[in-house]
């Protein structure tokens, strides 16, 4: 059936596709430049895992399976095309398999597309905004599933339902078009006409792909495959001493890197991010989604015009200020650093690094930011914490208790230097939760210390606000201590310090075993060191705080430890784990005022609600304070309690927690 002017039509189609594809590429090379090679096992069996068999998108059952059928629906089809056209003639059993799972994927994913159209259209999400080009996408596909289905049930019907095929659906069809009591010509005229409007839909939506959101098709599993293998806590560091740099983080869209914009053109719009984000569902101006898209449109705008300004060799390329133009600054402060939104992307967008590339443009070479920042950032850099607080006050927590200081450690025996951090330092609901800590290391007989005054803030207050310049003098004041005692293992009762201390503090040239305290006291009760004998009656929940759940997949740790405590009753949030909602305070939150929206603190209070808690679990000050606060705030200190995972350990170990 295939003429010469088809195969001109095939070979111009085939041209549009590849130049459109080019040119769309070609907006990505915008960007600096960004390593993203090596590991390339580990990229594709992603790309295997994610693109072929949508495990992320497949967390959400129901539209995850009807995009997985239409992505089939798409995948076979062209495999076919492939083995028996282009390759070779199959043998009759597989020939007949493969003719089975055509025809079932087929009426899989017109069925896939109906409900689609029904849940865009009809029941219409509020994650999904609804533009022309989705209905003309869909409708596209549709019509080729369902010319494809009618032209092998035509062909049935014209060659005779004898051949060999394994087409339940199509000789379903054929029957039906018999009954109909065509006419032999008119049934091989009918075949010819349906093959012409297929082959034409098909080269239509080929040619259509690059200028469409279909473009996802290429773009998404390309940044599927380019994904960030580093740890998950780690943001990109910068050289404050490279002399040739002649500006800090992004302000303009060619300051981001290529994966960047990469990103910008493989989200597919789906609104998952938006749905998991803090900030969003708390009604604050920031949706990730919307961020994502708003640079992706400024993008094909901007980007063609840089690559012109390049080309004809001009200095100056592009005047746009994203902050000014793009981004509202309300917006760009909202994000609590959460990951939420990157956890739940099925195409790995990486919304946050933008967020603090941008944060950091704001803070180093603007001086804008929040006003309650300004405070924040004099408070480290004169007294190394946020508060300001004395520095000289920050092992007042230690009271009586016999708790060495690192200085005046004696000997050489040292296992574990106990990283206390600012919160657990200074705030009087957080120094209960140091001092138990210290408690059940003396009663393991642990040889340990503390830095006391040489202790300074890790520096993620400074580091997650964009102020980079403030995080690395912070951290390498640290580091110098650290070295200066030749520390090799760190405990912290902190997921912020544990995420900086562990994974960020390696790019400044410090390494140590670090260790979260639910991990420490999740080891010593599983090797019979701790055994939790006083029962604990109460029935509990526990909040997953984001940078030991999300960032530090430590999930099964707390909730060991919780177990091991007898009659203590735990009841899961429906919000869990990978799903857990921030507290509200990553990000610089926990030193700023929430003044749109309702408070983050109070809704993860009521999602903890839900489960009828006595006591609400935690391993974080942030999550303790923002919890604590929330409980004051609601007239609820009766009914409900926070406790810090430690302090539990602490009860079912020495005291009656009727006591407390
Ligand atoms: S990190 Fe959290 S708060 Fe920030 S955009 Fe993502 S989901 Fe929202
Ligand atoms: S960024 Fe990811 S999760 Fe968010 S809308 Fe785009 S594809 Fe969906």
């Amino acid at each position: 059936m295939i003429k010469t002017i088809d195969i001109f039509i095939i070979l111009l189609t085939l041209g549009v596709f590849i130049w459109g594809v080019r040119r769309r590429i070609r907006l990505w090379t915008v960007g600096k430049d960004e390593n993203r090679s090596g590991q390339t096992k580990d990229r594709l069996k992603n790309l295997f895992v994610e693109g072929i068999l949508h495990q992320r998108i497949l967390q959400e059952r129901y539209p995850g399976f009807l995009h997985l059928f239409i992505f089939l629906g798409f995948l076979l089809p062209l495999l076919v095309i492939i083995i028996t056209q282009v390759m070779f003639s199959l043998p009759l059993i597989p020939a007949q398999i493969l003719s089975l799972l055509l025809d079932l994927v087929c009426i899989l994913a017109i069925i896939s597309i109906l409900l689609l159209l029904f849940r865009r259209f009809v029941v219409r999400p509020s994650r999904l905004d609804n533009k022309p080009e989705d209905l003309v996408v869909l409708l596209l596909i549709l019509a080729i599933l369902i010319t494809g289905l009618l032209l092998e049930s035509l062909k049935l019907t014209v060659i005779g339902q004898d051949v060999p095929a394994w087409a339940p659906v199509g000789r379903f069809v054929s029957n039906f078009i018999r009954i109909l009591g065509f006419q032999a010509q008119t049934q091989i005229l009918l075949a010819k006409i349906v093959f012409r409007i297929h082959f034409y839909l098909v080269l239509v939506t080929i040619a259509y792909i690059p200028f469409s959101k279909m473009f996802h098709i290429i773009s998404s599993p390309l940044n599927m495959f380019f994904r960030s293998f580093k740890n998950k806590g780690t943001l990109s560091f910068i050289d404050l001493e490279d002399e040739n740099a002649e500006t800090f983080g992004v302000a303009k869209l060619e300051e981001f890197t290529w994966k960047q914009l990469l990103d910008l053109d493989a989200c597919t719009q789906c609104g998952r991010c938006q749905d998991h984000c803090p900030a969003f569902l708390t009604e604050k101006p920031l949706s990730p989604k919307k961020l994502i898209q708003d640079l992706k449109d400024h993008m094909l705008i901007q980007a063609p015009q840089i690559l012109q300004s390049r080309a004809e060799g001009k200095q100056k390329e592009n005047q746009v200020e994203l902050m000014k133009s793009v981004i509202e600054e309300d917006s760009l402060w909202a994000c609590t650093t959460c990951r939420s939104c990157m956890e739940h992307c099925p195409v790995y967008v990486e919304h946050i690094d933008k967020i603090i590339d941008m944060r950091r443009h704001q803070v180093l070479m603007e001086s804008q930011f929040p006003a309650e920042l300004t405070a924040a950032f004099k408070g480290l850099e004169r007294h190394s914490n946020p508060w300001g607080l004395g520095h000289d006050m920050r092992a007042d927590w230690i009271h009586e208790l016999d708790i060495p200081i690192m200085s005046e450690y004696q000997g050489e025996d040292l296992e574990l230097l106990f990283f206390v951090g600012c919160i657990r330092s200074y705030d009087d609901r957080n120094k209960k939760v140091a001092l138990a800590m210290a408690k059940i290391l003396n009663h393991l007989g642990i040889k340990f210390a503390i830095l006391g005054m040489e202790e300074g803030c890790c520096g993620d207050p400074a580091r997650r606000v964009g102020n980079e310049y403030l995080y690395q003098i912070l951290a390498q004041t640290n580091i110098e201590t650290f070295e200066r005692y030749k520390i090799k293992n760190i405990l912290t009762t902190c997921p912020h310090c544990y995420n900086t201390l562990k994974n960020e503090y390696p790019q400044l040239g410090f390494q140590a075993e670090v260790i979260h305290h639910t991990t420490f006291l999740e080891d010593q009760i599983k090797k019979g060191a701790l055994t939790l004998n006083l029962p604990l009656s109460k029935k509990l929940t526990y909040h997953d705080p984001c940078y030991l759940g999300r960032y530090g997949g430590i999930f099964e740790s707390p909730r060991e430890v919780l177990r091991s405590i007898p009659s203590l009753q735990l009841n899961e949030m429906t919000r869990t784990k990978r799903d857990s909602l921030c507290c509200g305070a990553g990000g610089g939150w926990m030193w700023m005022d929430e003044k749109i929206g309702k408070r983050i603190n109070i809704q993860r209070l009521e999602d903890a609600i839900e489960t009828h808690p006595e006591w609400i679990a935690t391993a974080c000050p942030f999550c303790v304070t923002m919890f604590d606060d929330a409980i004051k705030n609601t007239n609820r200190e009766n009914e409900l309690k926070i406790w810090d995972i430690v302090e539990l350990v602490q009860l079912a170990l020495f005291g009656n927690p009727d006591s407390t």
